[in-house]
């Protein structure tokens, strides 16, 4: 560790304790927090990125922001650089959750607490701490608004008046990313007996989440599984009623390519397709009845707990954990703040995402 906290003094020349120094008696404009977030391509992050970093900087810090292009080796490489220029605490959304275990190394070697956000990093025990939402219950959510969508279910978790027979297609996130697992799981606990029943039939048989994964959450990919399927499995003039899809970028690729194949309205109804993340472009389509819902998770929470978290770390205090249990990263069990989600459908876009000032009325009826 000798190396890496010589370098990090070095580099930051006598201004601020640097990593590992004793920051409990710093002045916040000593500090630096180093918050490395995956990729621009989805609003969220962005969303994610800024509140964490407008929320440091008024209460004094220094915000070093990066963001990796969901490309692995440049997320490593700002980590390296950030822990070499003396950052005195990370806040970190992996890419790939197993890739960042040099880094991670590294800052513990420079006594750099680590923040796991939103995604866990994985197989490394120098991750000090998690802030996320309830993943399980993403996935949860998910599968019942489908449900809800399809009429197999009332909101409020009564049997709703739809019967069925319903074919679904499945789709899960980056097999890379832990949360992709989390809400597949949640949704398939939630979905098993209607599968079990027969009143939801996958036809094309693919239900393994190894089978239904879009590497790096792409959009394009999405599209392109969905065309395929809807080759493979529905040209026998059958139709697709619903699709589970876990975030909004996935749900447009997917919708894209039932628009493509002449889903809309009448004999070929757009299916119940479902979404995470409130994105504006989604919610529009939510809004004008092309996708069903979307499962709203508030950036503005975590990072208000990022910064909790990273304060406590600076005052040499142990972050307050509401979970213990839930976040084996495949080398310790990492404690966790997690926040509830919330579905969203046509009916609470004004309540939950207007009214609470996420989006404006008019960037929903823009879809931008
Ligand atoms: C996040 C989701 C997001 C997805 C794609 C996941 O790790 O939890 O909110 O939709 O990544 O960016």
């Amino acid at each position: 560790g000798g190396v890496a906290m010589a370098v990090s003094l070095a580099a930051c020349s006598g201004e601020g304790a640097g990593g590992g120094g004793d920051t409990s008696s710093a002045k916040p404009s000593d500090l630096t927090i180093g918050v490395s977030m995956p990729t621009q391509t989805s609003e969220r992050w962005i969303a994610d990125g800024n509140s964490v970093k407008e929320k440091l900087q008024a209460k004094g810090y220094k915000v070093d922001l990066q963001y990796a292009g969901d490309e692995i080796p440049t997320q490593s490489q700002q980590i390296d650089q950030m822990i070499t220029q003396g950052a005195d605490v990370l806040v970190i959304a992996p890419i790939d959750g197993t890739a960042l275990s040099g880094q991670l190394q590294a800052a513990a070697a420079a006594k750099i607490p680590v923040i796991s956000y939103d995604r866990l990093i994985r197989n490394s025990p120098n991750v000090d701490f998690y802030v996320s939402f309830d993943n399980y219950k993403v996935g949860v959510a998910q599968a019942n608004a489908l449900l809800v969508g399809l009429g197999l279910q009332n909101k409020d978790g009564s049997k709703g008046s739809a019967t069925g027979p319903f074919n679904v297609e499945l789709f899960a996130g980056s097999l890379d990313d832990n949360n992709a697992h989390f809400f597949f799981n949640g949704a398939m606990d939630t979905l098993k007996p209607y599968f079990d029943a027969g009143t939801l039939k996958v036809k094309s048989g693919q239900t393994k989440i190894e089978q239904v994964a879009i590497l790096r959450w792409q959009q394009e990919t999405a599209q392109k599984r969905m065309e395929d399927l809807l080759t493979s499995s529905y040209n026998d003039g059958s139709k697709v009623d619903g699709v589970l899809s876990p975030f909004d970028g996935l749900s447009r690729g997917i919708i894209t390519a039932l628009q493509n194949a002449g889903y809309r309205g009448g004999a070929k109804k757009m299916p119940v397709i479902t979404g995470q993340d409130a994105e504006v472009a989604s919610v529009k389509l939510i809004n004008d009845g092309v996708q069903s819902s979307t499962v709203f998770k508030d950036t503005r929470l975590l990072a208000d707990q990022a910064v909790v978290a990273a304060e406590a770390f600076l005052k040499k205090e142990e972050p307050k954990a509401n979970d213990t249990k839930a976040y084996d990263n495949g080398n310790k069990v990492v404690p966790a703040f997690l926040l509830p989600v919330q579905t969203v459908y046509k009916d609470d876009i004004k309540s939950a995402l207007i009214d609470s000032g996420y989006l404006t009325a008019q960037e929903v009826a823009a879809g931008r």
